[in-house]
Formats: structure tokens, sequence, C-alpha cells
């Protein structure tokens, strides 16, 4: 069986999309993976189909209203009832190569998308959804948010990627950015490809690889270097 997404959106034509191109086109195409995009509106029960509703509160913008979005919840849940239930929120907890990881080893995921305000909060008190976001920014909507996760998930799926890449060396796998990657021309605007690159010598290289990642980790992402824990990092000089 393959790994199935449902994705439930008041833009159901915003998928495949890209990734019906590429990698995850052709997986999709070869049924390593199946999507079905579930159109929120359908759940709708007043003869204007109406999705959302002023805030409570008062305030600017539309709130997506609890009773459509756990019908449709519900919906999902019945018909796919081994799939976490994933919403899209700048309010939920940081997306993840290991969060992806552990998606891509399961059998999918249904991932709910958020348009106007965002979502009635009692959705996420009565069913069981985890809030994830993809950044500290504002989207306009869910869907694009969606499409990153699951463009991360599928290029993880078996055959999807060549034999040769697994993906176990690329950043954040291990904690850290990846190290930097040259090819030919050997020479461009009077810059070389690091010597020890061109040396043959696999120790040598893996340890310039090694320190490369964590130098630049170091200097871009100060929070990845904090959380591996900073091997490299000198003592303090009382503890020397
Ligand atoms: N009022 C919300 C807030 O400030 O938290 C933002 C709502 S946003 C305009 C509309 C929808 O886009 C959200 O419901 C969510 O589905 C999606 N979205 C926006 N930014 C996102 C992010 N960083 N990660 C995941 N989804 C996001």
């Amino acid at each position: 069986m393959s790994w199935h997404a449902s994705v439930l959106t008041l833009y159901p034509d915003m998928f495949p999309g890209p990734l019906g191109h590429s990698l995850a086109g052709r997986a999709l195409s070869q049924d390593i993976w199946s999507l079905e995009a579930v159109q929120i509106r359908d759940f709708a029960a007043d003869k204007h189909r109406s999705v959302d509703d002023t805030p409570a509160g008062g305030g600017a913008g539309m709130v997506m209203r609890v009773d459509v979005l756990a019908a449709c919840v519900d919906d999902v849940l019945a018909r796919r009832p081994g799939l976490p239930l994933l919403a899209m929120t700048p309010r939920g907890a940081p997306l993840t190569q290991a969060m992806v990881r552990d998606l891509a080893a399961g059998q999918g995921v249904s991932i709910l998308c958020g348009r106007f305000e965002g979502m009635d909060e009692r959705l996420f008190e009565a069913r069981p959804i985890l809030p994830v976001s993809i950044g500290d920014f504002v989207l306009s909507g869910g869907e694009t948010a969606a499409l990153v996760l699951l463009d991360a998930c599928i290029r993880l799926l078996p055959g999807v990627m060549g034999a040769t890449t697994s993906g176990e060396e690329e950043s954040f796998e291990s904690g850290l950015l990846e190290y930097p990657h040259y090819t030919r021309p050997q020479m461009w605007e009077g810059r070389t490809i690091p010597e020890v690159l061109r040396s043959g010598d696999h120790a040598k290289i893996a340890a310039w690889r090694k320190q490369r990642a964590e130098t630049d980790t170091r200097s871009r992402r100060p929070d990845l270097m904090e959380r591996h824990g900073d091997a490299t990092r000198q003592p303090p000089s009382g503890a020397r």
C-alpha cells in the first residue's frame, strides 16, 4: 500500500501543484504515494456553504468555523483512521527533520490547511490534531505549508531518491547544517574548489566536511549548534 496524504483545504486545485513534478511527481505516478484533496466547503451545512464567520471578541478578518472543520476532520479520520492528523498554523510546533522522518516512516498523513485568521481553537481541544508550523512567518494559507511538509516527507519514501542518496548526510540529520558542495568547473572567477576535495583522500575529505559542517552551523545557526552540543568549543579556562 502506498504512503497516503489527505489534504483538507478550501483550495483542492492547489494539489498536487509542484508535487506533480520532478521526484515527487514521478513517485506519484508510480504509486509510491497517493493524494486526495478534500474540499472543506463540502461539509458546510447552510445554503450559502459558509466556512467562516466573524471573530468572537471583535477584530479584523474571519475565522474558520469549528462545526464545518469538525465535520470535514471526522470524515477524514473515519476514512483514514491510521493516519496522524496535522493542522498547519504559525501557532504550531516547529516542523523538524526528525518529525518529517517519523511521518515518512509511517503510512501517511492528513493535513488541515487554514485560511483567513485561522481556525476556531475548539477544534484543537476536541479532536486529536497536532498543530505544526513551518517557520516564524505568516503565510496567507496553509496549502503552501502543507506542500512544504509533503515535499520533505515524500523525498524520504523508499524508491523516491536514487539508491546513492539516502539523505542521511543532509542538513539537520545529524543536528547540524550539511557541509558545502562544489562541482566543475574547477576554476571559476578566480575561485578554486578546496584542494582537499580533489585529493582523493577519503579520510581527509570526511574530516574537512565534518569541520565545515560545524563551523558553518556555528556561524549561521548558533541555535542548532547550541542544541547539538558544541563539541569543538574550547572549555572555559578554569576547566582546562
Ligand atoms: N492569524 C494567524 C496567526 O497570526 O497565527 C495567521 C493566519 S494565516 C493568515 C492563514 C493560515 O495560513 C493559517 O491558518 C495557517 O493554516 C497558514 N499558515 C500561515 N503561516 C503559517 C506557518 N508559518 N506555518 C504553517 N501554516 C501557516
